[in-house]
């Protein structure tokens, strides 16, 4: 008899973050979908101190820059240690740095960590993290977008809620994402629900006359003149 996996019995993706506030997590990712699917062991988290491994009395994990200027930078030693306790060698998941200085994360980039086995994800915080780490645990960076936060918590949690709403059966009824901004290279088109009349401002006539073929069309241009309007950059990305 072969074997056949049942629904739900899948193994679980696992995130594990390196951060120097586990108390961070899971926060959002606690609520809604993702907390009701963290609560079903769809996936799992587990939240690390990177100061476990800081050094001295004082469990320091940072210094000064080498060759001078602001602020303070995680320390190497202190990281790849937090990274090899966390993460064996053989451990097939991505070890994923969270960085602006990283490829911008993408529903490609997103769809695909979320069909892998989950992610290692190392939250940088104060000028970032010494070069070495980076190079020597072939951590790949990320950035959530062109602006500086504060830490890589909030980046990990966006990258994480991103990857587990795609999961399996984490979105219920609704088709598993297929039809969302980005999906098909296009911005999502407008949605509306009742009343019908609001403010003076009614439904578009088209979707409240049943013809499904008129509807799917309606949908096609508004997608494509939403996306001519506001994001040009990803109409061209689809040009060969
Ligand atoms: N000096 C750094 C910024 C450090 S911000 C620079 O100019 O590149 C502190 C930490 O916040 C970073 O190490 C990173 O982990 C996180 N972070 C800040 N902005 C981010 C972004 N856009 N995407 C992902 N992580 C970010």
């Amino acid at each position: 008899m072969s074997e056949t996996i049942l629904p739900g019995t899948a193994a679980p993706w696992r995130a594990t973050v390196l951060t120097l506030y586990p108390e961070m997590f899971p926060g959002p990712l606690g609520h809604s979908l993702s907390g009701d699917a963290l609560g079903r062991g769809t996936w799992s988290l587990e939240p690390r101190q990177i100061r476990e491994h800081g050094l001295g009395r004082h469990r320091n994990v940072d210094d000064t820059p080498a060759g001078g200027g602001a602020g303070m930078v995680l320390r190497c030693d202190v990281l790849g240690a937090a990274i090899d306790a966390a993460a064996p060698a053989d451990d097939p998941r991505p070890r994923l740095l969270m960085s602006p200085r990283g490829r911008p994360l993408t529903q490609d980039r997103v769809r695909a960590l979320a069909e892998g086995p989950g992610a290692i994800i190392v939250c940088g915080r104060f000028e970032g993290v010494d070069e070495r780490v980076i190079e020597a645990r072939a951590l790949e960076e990320v950035s959530i977008g062109d602006y500086v936060l504060s830490g890589g918590e909030i980046a990990a949690v966006v990258l994480i809620d991103a990857c587990v709403r795609l999961l399996p059966g984490v979105m219920g009824k609704h088709a598993s994402g297929v039809e969302e901004s980005f999906e098909g290279g296009l911005l999502e088109y407008p949605h509306y629900t009742r009343p019908r009349e609001w403010e003076g401002r009614t439904i578009p006539d088209v979707l409240m006359g049943g013809n499904h073929a008129a509807i799917v069309r309606w949908r096609a241009e508004q997608s494509r003149a939403l996306t001519r309007a506001r994001r040009p950059d990803l109409l061209k990305r689809d040009e060969p």
